[in-house]
């Protein structure tokens, strides 16, 4: 629900009738929008973009339960006066309006110059293609009926329910009956030729792409059954009717719209290159599209939860090399956008909401959840996955209710833990030197950031006699790592096993 005004009301449900054509850009739309009054209101607000001559809707009626309502409809609002005492009340609204979209359904060519129409509506640009109320905390379920020309196959999220062709135009009616964030609610028109996967744990899994990149396409888009798989298991069952994987011309390389995963047509080459991707767009079914984060400072729980996801993926599928691998790369991402960015994982001074698909929500909120996993262990890191995700599938989700989920998962409290990590900017920077005290050798870790962090470190100090590991505990400015007496250390290698998010102070 959302809170608009003052005015609490909830979509329950849109139903966008749509209709395009070739001869030009412009849409025609027909939506029904049913809305839970949960208090007194005598104003509804909608985002809908108006139009300036050239794009945006133009809105011909508007009708609460029939009857024609006022309404006002400037600065990308639509501000309707409900006709009747509303509250507890719910109503459906119709809104005839057409237009041509600014942007959210992009439609254009792609890379083979056909025509084609793209919903892409992260993070708030459902608006520009069909009135809703654009914020993940208010989600709903949808049906869209699209009629377009016959030689456009169209994707959607839902469950395809009815196609129907008539004079040169098919008609194409998609329902999800779980209720979505307008950020991962779209169709998709285009030249697609498509392939049905072996059911992977009974989710049809079906691709799609462009005729011309038919062998390329279908071989890169294959995988995505194992991913799917791992996570049913590890997590719990795919969340959705179904899985497309499209082929298309979103902005981002890949976009996890809810069951009907868009993937950049650039990212489609034959080498089977998509893995990555595609293991990050499904981990997201679950993380963002069925549990959704309530506020746009939580995008970590999408973006963190589907880069760490990958990671466990690869390390189910390739073993635990190729997950540190993988780990490596992206906290070198972090360190290097560190330097640049001084604002902690929770960021709630950001505006441009473009500015949040930063590596702080994706590699460091992944390698926040890989410390949370050596904290307290596999058994209970999945078990706290799983009970989080049971309680908030298909529905909202903050920061708080996660760590809550870990805290009972864990039996510890975690507090002092996500605060560090989410909370402060910044990350260990480890000076480590041998010194001697009297006639002992030993480590001298001196944190050379602001404030010192609470870290777990292992260190495999090489001896003659051969490796051996000390694991360091600390939360001061200066950690004492003891050597072992009698023992000559030249060299040690820190954090081999790839478990701290932290960096090496060098002088430069
Ligand atoms: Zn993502």
């Amino acid at each position: 629900p959302s809170i608009l005004f003052g005015q609490a009301t909830d979509v329950t449900h849109y139903e966008v009738h749509l209709q395009v054509s070739d001869s030009n850009n412009v849409i025609h739309v027909q939506e029904l929008i049913t809305v839970q009054f949960s208090g007194e209101s005598n104003q509804l607000v909608l985002n809908l973009d108006d139009s300036d001559g050239e794009t945006g809707m133009f809105v011909t009626s508007v009708k609460q339960d029939g009857q024609s309502v006022p309404y006002k409809h400037k600065a990308e609002q639509l501000m309707i006066r409900p006709s009747q005492a509303s509250k507890g009340k719910q109503s459906t609204f119709e809104i005839f309006f057409k237009g041509v979209p600014k942007d959210g359904l992009v439609i254009g060519q792609n890379k083979f110059g056909d025509r084609t129409f793209f919903g892409d509506n992260w993070p708030n640009r459902a608006h520009l293609w069909f009135a809703c109320v654009d914020h993940p905390s208010d989600k709903a379920t949808v049906r869209f009926e699209v009629k377009a020309p016959s030689q456009y196959t169209c994707v959607a999220v839902g469950q395809l329910e009815k196609q129907e062709s008539a004079e040169g135009y098919t008609t194409t009616t998609y329902f999800s009956q779980h209720p979505l964030p307008t950020k991962v609610m779209v169709i998709g028109l285009a030249k697609l030729v498509s392939e049905k996967l072996e059911i992977a744990d009974g989710v049809p899994v079906e691709n799609f792409v462009y005729p011309q990149d038919r062998q390329a396409g279908f071989h890169d888009m294959k995988v995505a059954v194992q991913p799917l798989e791992f996570f049913s298991n590890y997590i719990s069952a795919y969340p959705f009717e179904k899985l497309y994987n499209v082929e298309s011309t979103t902005r981002f390389g890949g976009m996890e719209n809810a069951g009907c995963i868009f993937y950049d047509e650039g990212a489609v080459k034959g080498e089977g290159t998509m893995e990555n991707l595609i293991a990050h767009e499904i981990a997201h079914q679950w993380f963002g599209n069925s549990a959704s984060e309530s506020d746009w400072p939580h995008i970590w729980l999408s973006e963190g939860f589907a880069t760490y996801f990958t990671s466990l993926y690869l390390e189910h599928t390739y073993g635990k090399k190729r997950m540190q691998e993988q780990l490596k790369l992206d906290r070198a991402r972090v360190l290097l956008f560190a330097q640049k960015v001084k604002t902690p994982v929770l960021d709630t001074i950001s505006n441009d909401l473009m500015n949040l698909l930063n590596p702080n929500s994706y590699q460091k909120g992944s390698w926040i959840l890989h410390m949370l996993r050596t904290k307290i262990g596999d058994d209970n890191f999945q078990r706290g996955i799983q009970t989080y995700y049971l309680k908030f599938a298909y529905k909202n989700a903050s920061t708080a209710d996660f760590i809550t989920c870990m805290n009972e998962a864990s039996g510890q409290d975690l507090t002092s833990f996500f605060d560090q990590w989410l909370k402060r900017s910044g990350h260990p920077i480890f000076k480590i030197e041998k010194v001697k005290k009297g006639k002992y050798e030993m480590l001298r870790i001196l944190q050379m950031q602001e404030i010192p962090f609470e870290f777990q470190l292992e260190i495999d100090m090489d001896y003659p006699s051969g490796k051996e590991r000390v694991f360091v505990e600390g939360n001061q400015r200066e950690t004492i790592v003891p050597i072992t007496i009698g023992q000559k250390v030249t060299t040690w290698e820190v954090d081999p096993d790839v478990k701290l998010l932290f960096e090496l102070y060098s002088q430069e």
